[in-house]
């Protein structure tokens, strides 16, 4: 047995910080990472033999839980054929056609190899289209690590404290104007002064990314109505809620209209996919096509294609989601009570299969400043204790947790009753 500790002085030798994406180094928490073995179902198995009920699921994608077999087999029998091609093949039309089918807003989808790319992509899209240069985002959205878009972003980048990133050059950073997340004032205000000169809106419609945050249903709408009234292309950001709030994503969920929409995560079935679709007027400007460049040597790639299409087979089966959705709220009401009962200030936040924990006196978290209200301290401990007790919650405070199918009610009724001791000794 190698040891997660051993692994991870290893792994700094020759990795930076030991890990290939930031939050993965507990730094938030403190401690060291655990090094997986090994995953699932709803399980996680680390190196050193301990077996945990995973909240993070990959940071979203295995919303079917971990090694589904269709899945795997999907991906075997592709893999037989051959791991790579750079060239066109049917699975890449056959997923294409199913994402249009079941997403609504979707005319035409390029495939990407990750969420960053296709946010990256569809932003220098709307900057295309419309001609324009300023983009909106929301403080504490995270959309992944590309310029544009580094400027007061949520998880990581949050995590390190880092919101805007060294590197990202002024002069692109300038384009970029921040807003407060469910502020519909705000909003109005800045479409107002600088409408004609912006070029997208991107958000992501429930954010996972600093903690969980709801939308509210007008600040939703006034997004569609300044879009439609300055010429903005509307992206939303769905590459986490894609698919994790019924087939529809969130905007079948709140019935809301974008242009572009991003995807990634689930869409990938825990391969490397992103994808950016939407309208055809707009995305007939993407290179062939049209004059915005746009590209990918492993884009599409078959195994990854197979993957998803092996997900979006499981995801539309009648009843697949409702049990998520019960037990994602049955987690939460079942954490407040056990907090309460220890006289713990605490609050969750859920929508779909997504929910988040807040360490806060406060009745409500809606937006950034919220979030970093909450006291970050009080959660490296809870994180601890329930990590003990064989339960992975995101290392840092500012994740949403993830519930899949393959969680039962007695893995929530477990991490319950952990909750409720670790609450207790947190009170002591
Ligand atoms: N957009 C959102 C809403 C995300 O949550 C993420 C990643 O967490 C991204 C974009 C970036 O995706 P990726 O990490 O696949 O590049």
């Amino acid at each position: 047995m190698v040891t997660s500790q051993a692994l991870f002085e290893r792994a700094n030798a020759h990795i930076p910080g030991g890990v290939n994406s930031p939050v993965r180094a507990f730094k938030a928490v403190g401690g060291t990472p655990v090094f997986i073995d090994r995953a699932d179902g709803a399980y996680l198995f680390d190196t050193d033999g301990n077996r945990y009920i995973d909240y993070v699921l990959s940071w979203g994608p295995m919303i079917m839980g971990h090694n589904h077999p269709e899945v795997r087999e999907a991906v075997v029998r592709q893999a037989e054929k051959g791991l790579s091609f750079g060239a066109p093949t049917e699975l890449e039309t056959q997923l294409a056609d199913r994402i249009c089918d079941i997403m609504p807003n979707m005319d035409m989808v390029r495939m990407v190899n990750s969420g960053t790319e296709a946010t990256m992509s569809a932003i220098r899209l709307a900057r295309g289209y419309t001609n324009r240069d300023k983009i909106v985002k929301f403080e504490g959205c995270y959309h992944g690590h590309s310029d544009s878009l580094l400027i007061k972003a949520g998880s990581g980048a949050l995590t390190l404290g880092v919101p805007s990133s060294p590197g990202v050059p002024a002069c692109l950073a300038e384009h970029t104007i921040t807003l407060t997340y469910n502020d519909t004032e705000g909003l109005r205000q800045c479409f107002a002064e600088h409408g004609d000169k912006i070029a997208c809106l991107i958000v992501e419609p429930v954010t996972g990314n600093m903690n969980c945050v709801l939308p509210k249903p007008e600040f939703l709408t006034a997004m569609r109505e300044v879009c439609n009234e300055s010429g903005a292309v509307f992206i939303l950001d769905e590459v986490m809620t894609g698919f994790r709030f019924g087939p529809h994503g969130a905007q079948g969920h709140y019935g809301i209209e974008a242009d572009i929409t991003t995807l990634g995560k689930i869409l990938g079935g825990g391969m490397p996919v992103g994808a950016f679709g939407g309208k055809r007027r707009i995305m007939e400007h993407i290179a062939p096509l049209g004059p915005v460049y746009q590209a990918g040597t492993l884009s599409g790639n078959p195994i990854a294609m197979a993957a998803g299409l092996a997900t979006m087979d499981i995801i539309t089966r009648p009843g697949f989601y409702q049990p998520i959705f019960d037990r994602t709220a049955r987690l939460c009401h079942g954490l407040e009570a056990a907090a309460d009962s220890a006289g713990v200030p605490f609050t969750t936040n859920h929508a779909g299969t997504m929910f988040g924990g807040f360490f806060t006196d406060a009745p409500k978290v809606e937006n950034y400043a919220d979030v970093m209200a909450c006291d970050t301290k009080t959660f490296g401990r809870f994180f601890h204790r329930m990590l003990e007790h064989g339960v992975y919650l995101a290392p840092a405070s500012y994740e949403a947790g993830f519930m899949s199918a393959a969680h039962t009610d007695e893995d929530i009724d477990k991490t319950i009753e952990a909750a409720n001791i670790v609450f207790h000794m947190i009170a002591a």
